[in-house]
């Protein structure tokens, strides 16, 4: 896919190699990289390489790559070996901690979430 010019966000740089990452799977629609600053143990970003904003962005056109992302996710956890237990989070808004406006899943592992947040 082509990325936009005017669409060019941090994790667009690093789809494009403009910015190294530690990317550890890619496919035609979206690259999981370490991030780079982690909340746990195992920390990934699952990003799809069309920059859609935020989630409230997303459109039924999005569906089979929202639901990619998430399979994505399974699988992912299943290679970092904590498809036991993790957690998946999108952050909607600068209010609810997003600070890179391209879509992305938060997989987080390997401690022990005691607080249920819903
Ligand atoms: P959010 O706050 O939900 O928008 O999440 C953005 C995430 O991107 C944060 O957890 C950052 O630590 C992470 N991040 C920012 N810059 C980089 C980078 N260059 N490589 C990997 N992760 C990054």
């Amino acid at each position: 896919m082509k990325i936009s010019a005017v669409a060019d966000t941090l994790f667009t740089k690093i789809i494009t190699g403009d910015i190294p990452a530690d990317i550890i799977y890619r496919d035609e629609y979206c690259i999981c990289i370490r991030d780079i600053s982690p909340q746990a143990p195992t920390h990934v970003l699952i990003i799809p390489v069309k920059p859609i904003a935020r989630l409230v962005d997303a459109t039924l056109e999005d569906q089979l790559l929202l639901g990619h992302l998430m399979i994505k996710a399974s699988e992912i956890a299943s290679m970092l070996g904590v498809d036991d237990a993790f957690r998946l989070i999108v952050n909607n808004g600068a209010n609810a901690g997003q600070t890179v406006f391209h879509l992305h899943l938060h997989l987080l592992a390997g401690k022990a979430f005691s607080e249920a947040m819903v």
